[in-house]
């Protein structure tokens, strides 16, 4: 592998090296990614990279289209026999750009859209104030209970009380099933579009482990790098349901993918999709779906039982919310790190402290999966994560901002000196080895 790479950039060579050692001696627990398949990085690193294709399949604005078409057909025909929808739009740069297209193709500029608050688990692209979606439109978010579950009750009466023109449904930080069907009976009542974005469960739709939104939204937007194990873009999917309200809807989510808001697709990124969907389609899939699910109820089942909280006390997905204590995110965070653990700091519900400093830790199960790993090393992995967490179990996140900093310094000498840290991430090592990445790419 990249024997021109070596000669030519050292510098880079030597990087992607040190990332893939990264990759294969530790514990990749953010739920968000995952080992993509040997065949996909080839289709992704091929020459379709040097092609230019704007428009769609037989209707292009430049030539030579023959191969790209058959690429990008075989693509959406995939994208749609596996979720069961009349339309795909494999397009999309990334899960951002897919969204946006959304609002773009069904509201006008200072439209009312609903989505998940960003501290509650949604999406910056459902509302959230940091995102450009709030600036050209009125955005309202809405939340999840104490208990972790989303509120109904509040997203009807916000529903009746705004008459949004787009409601979101789905999230990047939430471990129960999405009550598609509910969210469906609100948008109709007030004649509101909706949107599943199943971004994070795709790969999980696919393999019958989540109820599929299909029959319930009108559009669905997914990321294909998450659990659908492809490469990093996105697809944009009108229902039955979809069409049947609004006749064009395919048209309008075409129209704002290409021209309002892409130039050229990416040809290498679109083969890598139809690859990644090609091996949805076998019964494998399926298995390593069911096994993500089963991993995580597992490993949040182990972790309970050493006492550590987690939001809605288990996961119906591939998801685990811990509860580290105000503000802590970080501390468990970098101390898992330094064990060869890695994960992200995450908000939790009626969060106590803020987003840069969070009261907990979000993790998940694919990458794990896709190695191979089962039952029997979930438990593992809760001790291991129990055991940092009474390591660091001193440490409280200060209340007076001026303890901040040297509070950190502090903190990270003590994770830098730390010989239990050291002693796990050789054992994490160990159980990696066991587990390769790549066998057959080196
Ligand atoms: C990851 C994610 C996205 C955005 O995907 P990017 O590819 O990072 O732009 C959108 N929605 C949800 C729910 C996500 O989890």
């Amino acid at each position: 592998m990249y024997e021109h790479l070596k000669k030519q950039d050292p510098a880079i060579y030597k990087a992607i090296l040190a990332e893939t050692k990264r990759q294969e001696e530790g514990l990749e627990l953010i739920p968000s990614e995952i080992a993509a398949s040997a065949a996909v990085i080839e289709a992704l690193g091929s020459v379709l990279t040097n092609k230019y294709s704007e428009g769609y399949p037989g209707k292009r604005y430049y030539g030579g289209q023959e191969n790209i078409d058959t690429i990008e057909e075989i693509a959406q025909e995939r994208a749609k026999k596996l979720f069961g929808v009349p339309h795909a739009n494999v397009q999309p740069y990334s899960g951002s750009p897919a969204n946006l297209a959304v609002y773009v193709a069904v509201c006008a500029p200072g439209d009312v859209v609903l989505g998940q608050n960003l501290p509650d688990g949604g999406h910056l692209t459902h509302g959230w104030k940091a995102s450009a979606t709030s600036i050209f439109y009125k955005t309202i978010g809405y939340h999840v209970k104490e208990d972790g579950y989303l509120d109904l009750e509040e997203i009807e009466r916000l529903a009746k009380k705004h008459k949004p023109k787009l409601i979101w449904v789905g999230a990047t930080a939430y471990v129960r099933e999405f009550p598609f069907e509910k969210m469906a009976k609100i948008a109709d009542k007030v004649g509101a579009y909706l949107a599943a974005d199943i971004a994070h469960i795709a790969g999980l739709v696919i393999s019958g482990a989540h109820k599929s939104p299909a029959k319930f939204a009108h559009i669905i937007t997914t990321t294909t790098h998450k659990t659908l194990r492809g490469p990093r873009g996105g697809i944009i999917m009108v229902t039955y349901k979809g069409l049947k309200k609004d006749p064009e809807l395919a048209k309008k989510i075409d129209q704002a993918i290409f021209p309002r808001l892409q130039g050229g697709p990416h040809d290498h990124q679109t083969a890598a999709i139809a690859v990644a969907l090609g091996e949805a389609m076998k019964p494998s899939f399926k298995t390593y779906g069911r096994q993500v699910v089963k991993n995580a109820k597992a490993l949040a089942k182990s972790l309970m039982v050493r006492g550590v909280k987690i939001v809605t006390d288990g996961t119906d997905n591939h998801m685990i919310l811990i509860k580290c204590g105000k503000g802590r995110g970080v501390f468990l965070q970098d101390a898992l790190d330094a064990a060869g653990i890695t994960l992200n700091k995450n908000t939790i519900p009626k969060d106590p402290s803020s987003p840069f400093y969070p009261s907990g830790v979000r993790l998940g199960t694919p990458f794990i999966t896709v190695r191979g790993m089962k039952e029997k090393e979930m438990d593992k992995l809760a001790d291991w994560i129990a055991q940092v967490m009474e390591e660091i179990k001193d440490f409280q996140f200060p209340s007076d901002k001026s303890k901040i900093k040297p509070t950190f310094i502090k903190f990270r000498k003590f994770v830098a000196g730390n010989n239990e840290l050291k002693k796990i991430k050789s054992e994490v090592k160990k159980l990696c080895a066991k587990f390769p990445l790549y066998k057959d790419m080196k």
